[in-house]
């Protein structure tokens, strides 16, 4: 009976986590989503915790104690994270909650073995897939958040023969797997994982920082497929359920970012991108030419005598925290007839929707925020375009230049416009650390300062 109403409560978690992705999938009902989601997690927290009670060979309070104070802990850690953690910092937290869903598959397929050692070959292979999923998420996460935050170079590892050491890692835990079906035991489980945790060090520690954001959805998708498999070998269904989405919309995600990066999926599970020939990309080359600088009221006086203003947000505007003055400025202008409207890089900022997301908290109109394909073909025709604090995504030379090492990245083409400003505050380079010819060309002024101050300046000078 119990068991029954609670795979009930399962299924009504399960329908929520789907209506709220569906959610999360538009800016106009993001929140939505969210909130459904949150409706959807209590249920199934509550069901669960039910289950565990009945269950459970100890008394009812002590179980209870034992998972209130759990809770309590996690519940106090997640918050005072969550609420010091700076929007630009985002992906590296991310990335480090992916690598609690791994180490988690890896203890409870420990966990799993241990109490059921003489398991059927079906529940083995869960746990031996569990385990070994679950340890690539955990390297392979530590290292993306050790990347992201900057405590390791984000330069691609390029040992001799990586692809190879990969694929001897994958064929030896085939053989690990054989072994432990065999005959289960503690040694070919224990050697898999070890082969698994630099399995995933080195997976993510051979892609470069150009490829970073596709790691981030691809470690997203992995900690589903972690989860999944933690489902199978606890026997919970909305595990299982829950688990698959996160494991399908992240593999979606990165499906997209790959596309939007033109890059193939293969090619950035495999690393090295950003580097020429096994040797990693030479830093950013010194300036190319000479660049023009402009004030802010330089600027407010292009704004005043333009018709289109076409603005794309970077990282800069995120750090700079420029998006409250950036959408002060695009409402005194449209209430000026300047036809103003944002064009958002895919890849623009530090995670996916960064630049929406922030927009949206400054109450920019959703219906002016267009997608790179959306305004490329209108640039040749805008008057004034503001790049905030962008870079790598308006570098021309990937269009260009065939040696440049973001080659073939699809890129917003603000130089066609007739006048560009970039706001940022040095010549330096961008992400992935490559010079961008943009700042030498004709049509180009450079504003050097904090993005946020420098709108706000030009604010006040219209
Ligand atoms: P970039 O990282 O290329 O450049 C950001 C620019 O902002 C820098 O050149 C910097 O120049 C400037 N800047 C920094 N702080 C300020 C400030 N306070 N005021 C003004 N300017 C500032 O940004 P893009 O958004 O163009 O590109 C994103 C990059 O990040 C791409 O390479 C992408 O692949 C990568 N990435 C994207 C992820 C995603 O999911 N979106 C995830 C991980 C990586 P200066 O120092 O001179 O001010």
């Amino acid at each position: 009976m119990l068991t029954s109403a609670v795979q009930g409560v399962y299924l009504v978690a399960a329908v929520l986590f789907v209506l709220s992705l569906a959610g999360l999938s538009r800016q106009e009902s993001a929140r939505r989503g969210n909130a459904l989601g949150m409706a959807g997690m209590v249920l199934a927290l509550g069901a669960t915790v039910v289950l565990a009670v009945d269950r459970s060979e100890r008394s009812a309070t002590v179980t209870l104690v034992l998972i209130a104070a759990v809770l309590l802990v996690g519940a106090t850690v997640g918050t005072w994270r969550a609420r010091r953690v700076e929007m630009t910092q985002m992906p590296e937290m991310i990335a480090i909650l992916h690598s609690f869903v791994g180490v988690a598959a890896v203890l409870v397929g420990f966990n799993s073995y241990l109490t059921e050692p003489r398991a059927d070959a079906v529940h083995q292979v869960e746990v031996f897939l569990g385990v070994l999923i679950g340890a690539v998420t955990f390297t392979g996460s530590v290292v993306a958040y050790l990347k992201l935050s900057a405590r390791m170079p984000s330069a691609p590892l390029t040992l001799p023969g990586r692809n190879l050491l990969n694929l001897g890692a994958l064929v030896a835990s085939g053989g690990l797997m054989a072994w432990f079906l065999a005959s289960p035991s503690l040694p070919p489980l224990l050697l898999m994982t070890v082969i698994a945790l630099a399995l995933g060090w080195h997976l993510v520690a051979a892609i470069g920082g150009g490829d970073m954001p596709v790691v981030v959805s691809m470690l997203n998708s992995y900690s589903g497929w972690a989860a999944a498999a933690a489902g199978f070998m606890l026997s919970n269904d909305l595990l299982i359920v829950t688990g698959a989405l996160v494991g399908a919309s992240g593999a979606i995600l990165s499906y997209l970012m790959c596309r939007a990066m033109n890059r193939s999926f293969v090619s950035v599970i495999l690393g090295g991108f950003g580097t020429g020939g096994g040797t990693v990309a030479a830093a950013a080359p010194g300036e190319q030419g000479t660049h023009t600088e402009v004030q802010a009221a330089d600027v407010a006086a292009m704004l005043t005598g333009a018709r289109s203003v076409v603005i794309t947000p970077g990282y800069g505007m995120a750090v700079a925290k420029a998006q409250y003055p950036v959408a002060d400025l695009v409402q005194r202008l449209r209430a000026a007839g300047v036809d103003v409207r944002f064009g958002v890089h895919p890849v623009a900022g530090r995670l996916p929707g960064h630049m929406n997301v922030l927009l949206a908290e400054a109450r920019v109109p959703y219906d002016i925020v267009l997608e790179m394909d959306e305004i490329n073909d209108d640039l040749a025709d805008t008057d004034v375009v503001l790049v905030i604090g962008a870079n790598d995504t308006v570098n021309p030379a990937a269009l260009d230049d065939p040696a440049s090492p973001i080659a073939g990245m699809p890129v917003l083409q603000v130089w066609r416009a007739k006048q560009v400003v970039v706001f940022k505050r040095s010549m330096a380079t961008g992400y992935a650390g490559v010079q961008n010819p943009l700042f030498f060309r004709e049509n180009t002024a450079m504003l050097f300062g904090d993005a946020k101050e420098q709108v706000e300046r030009i604010v006040r000078a219209l």
